[in-house]
């Protein structure tokens, strides 16, 4: 399965800003945007000239970043999104929200989406019991995601637990048990992706 294997604290430089991509380092001063806060590259401090395109594909580049999904396969969720009844935009941004690694950060069983990913793809969770082992996995209210009764890793699911704050309204999580519900699809209000989902429209109907 492809993946975006470039540089993850250089993708937040990128974007200016921080997409909490490495977990635990994110929370310290370790983080690269506190650190540098400026675009990589031997041209990051230099003056870049603001055009409404640049502007659409900073916004795409970011979402796509955040929610760590290829070109291609945001593309393809911009077109269901924009098959679907309603707001292409948040559509679109339901979809991403709704995949079962975002879902699995989301409810606190991933120190990051990066690592929730890759717990989703070793089989370390079940969805209503059953084993679910692809990230885009589409989940759906009511649905109970689990952790595997004898997965190895449980440490570092708790682990990844006592970062957590809070949980997504539409999510419920039971820590001390490892379990989680989908209590029903998000609003747009609930979705919490720094993300202008206009532009990133405006760009595709070109
Ligand atoms: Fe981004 Fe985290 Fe790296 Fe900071 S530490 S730049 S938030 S991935």
């Amino acid at each position: 399965m492809a993946r975006d294997l470039s540089p993850q604290c250089r993708q937040c430089r990128r974007e200016g800003m921080k997409l909490m991509l490495k977990g635990e380092r994110c929370f310290t001063d370790k983080c690269a945007v506190e650190r540098r806060a400026y675009p990589p590259g031997e041209h990051g401090r230099g003056r870049i000239k603001q055009g409404e395109y640049l502007l659409q594909l900073r916004e795409k580049q970011k979402a796509r970043r955040f929610y760590q999904v290829l070109e291609k396969q945001f593309h393809h969720y911009y077109v269901v999104a924009s098959g679907q009844q309603g707001i292409t935009g948040e559509n679109l941004l339901r979809l991403l929200e709704t995949r079962l690694d975002n879902v699995v950060y989301r409810l606190g069983f991933g120190a990051s989406r990066r690592q929730a990913r890759q717990l989703v793809r070793h089989a370390h969770f079940r969805v209503n019991g059953k084993k679910v082992d692809i990230p885009s996995y589409q989940v759906r209210p009511n649905d109970i995601i689990s952790v595997k009764a004898s997965s190895k890793a449980t440490e570092t699911i708790r682990a990844a637990t006592d970062l957590t704050a809070s949980v997504a309204p539409w999510l419920q999580a039971d820590h001390d048990n490892l379990t989680g519900k989908v209590l029903r699809f998000p609003e747009r209000s609930e979705i919490s992706a720094p993300v202008q989902e206009q532009l990133i429209v405006e760009l595709y109907s070109k």
